[in-house]
């Protein structure tokens, strides 16, 4: 049986691997066909904010598989330019959310800080460029899918140190390992195993998982969208087994793999709580392009994945578990400032290509934490881009999940070591 074999209880969470794997079958179609809509595929970025943190001696890299190219203005149908000009466009009130409890809009337009030109939402999980900046540039998501580049060595290594070494609750702190991340031969190899996690507070727990679920999806995605030989000419894409062995066998990551593909698990089911949770957003019509025949479908499709969430899995995440304890005040700050240094991180991530989709994931992931960790009003503005992001960061982790998937299925052909 394959180390990718994933079975039973999906920790922290509420329901299993085996759930999720029924819920997405399902969702994957759905959530695929919505990334390529024109709502969802146009995302507003800066590519060019400077690193924060250390001196780059690169700004790129220089394959040219890490290169993106903002995409024609004119090609943006009119209707997304017009909302992206106008965020109040997007203060959606969530109307009916009851059986959600309440949430609490932190956010007003006095209350938002101005930091260094950034625009910063008190409850925001990451930093992002004022909407109206001319900073910002339109990419096509499609035209620019996350697969294997060849960014590798020190750059990549600096960053998931930073990552989980700075910014993850100094979770490797006490575990005073120099070579982290030298991938040893030896056995002496310390760091974060399941064991410690499962010590630590749930707000820690879930903060850990959901950079490491974020790390996971993005070197499945590398080892999954490998170059094959090109065919006449063009080049094609398909599944690496070393690559994902190297990524995550037992044996090359000190047993941790299996944990690490289960916290894509664990982030598909949190981002699919949140969408859920603010079900009664989108069912605003000024979510879609109004000028393209695809609305009708677009909307269609968001309705069925709000719908079929519950089916499968009534449970996915419960964030009420979090923030309670008597110093939740505290912990809650901790983790959105861990957060939104994580997305200044990104700024230091010398390919392009790696370095828009882990915006996204990251943008992504913090909308669905302003979601879910909301305190109590009713009200939530998310501009445009954050509900782009959202969606496209679900299609990530779903994509993933079936990835994970293909492999177990080379193995079972015995393509692949157990
Ligand atoms: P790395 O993935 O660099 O991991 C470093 C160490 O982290 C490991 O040795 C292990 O100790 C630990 N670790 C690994 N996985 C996990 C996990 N899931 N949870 C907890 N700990 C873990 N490459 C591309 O080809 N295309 C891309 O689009 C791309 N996007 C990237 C985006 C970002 C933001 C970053 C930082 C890197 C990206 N990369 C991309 C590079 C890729 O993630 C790897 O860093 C690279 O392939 C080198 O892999 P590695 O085997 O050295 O281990």
């Amino acid at each position: 049986q394959c180390f990718c074999q994933l079975s039973g209880v999906i920790d922290d969470c509420c329901c299993s691997i085996e759930d999720v794997n029924r819920l997405n079958e399902h969702v994957a179609p759905l959530v695929t066909r919505l990334a390529e809509s024109d709502f969802f595929k146009y995302y507003r970025v800066n590519m060019d904010r400077p690193c924060k943190f250390w001196r780059q001696e690169l700004a790129e890299c220089g394959s040219n598989r890490c290169s993106v190219e903002p995409c024609d203005e004119n090609e943006v149908p009119e209707r997304l330019r017009a909302l992206d000009q106008d965020p109040s466009a997007f203060e959606c009130v969530m109307g009916d959310m009851t059986e959600l409890g309440q949430l609490r809009d932190t956010v007003s337009a006095d209350q938002a800080e101005q930091v260094a030109g950034w625009h910063v939402h008190t409850d925001s999980y990451c930093f992002q460029d004022d909407e109206n900046s001319a900073t910002l540039h339109y990419v096509n998501l499609v035209d620019n899918p996350e697969r294997f580049t060849g960014y590798s060595g020190r750059s990549p290594a600096q960053i998931w140190k930073a990552i989980y070494g700075e910014n993850c609750f100094h979770l490797y702190s006490h575990l005073d390992n120099p070579h982290l991340f030298d991938r040893p031969d030896d056995a002496s190899a310390k760091f974060l195993t399941s064991k410690v996690v499962a010590g630590m507070c749930m707000e820690k727990r879930v903060f850990y998982r959901i950079v490491s679920g974020l790390h996971a999806a993005i070197n499945m995605h590398v080892a999954a969208h490998y170059p094959r030989e090109s065919i006449l000419g063009q080049e094609s894409w398909g599944p690496n087994v070393t690559l994902f062995e190297r990524f995550f066998h037992p044996a090359k990551t000190w047993g941790e793999g299996p944990n690490w593909l289960k916290n894509i698990y664990f982030n598909y089911l949190l981002v699919v709580r949140a969408i859920t949770k603010a079900s009664s957003l989108w069912e605003a019509e000024r979510f879609y392009t109004h000028n393209s025949e695809q609305d009708e479908e677009v909307a269609a499709i968001v309705k069925e994945l709000i719908d079929s969430a519950p089916r499968t899995c009534p449970s996915t995440f419960d964030e009420s578990l979090m923030f309670n304890g008597p110093e939740s005040l505290e912990l809650k700050q901790e983790f959105q400032t861990k957060f939104q240094n994580i997305s200044l991180i990104m700024d230091c991530v010398e390919c392009s290509t790696c370095r828009l989709w882990g915006k996204l994931k990251v943008h992504g992931l913090a909308a669905a934490m302003r979601i879910l960790f909301a305190d109590d009003s009713a009200t939530l503005v998310l501009s445009r881009n954050e509900v782009v992001a959202l969606f496209n960061t679900l299609a990530q982790f779903s994509q993933a999940i079936e990835e994970i998937n293909t492999f177990r299925q080379l193995s079972d052909s015995n393509i692949m070591d157990s």
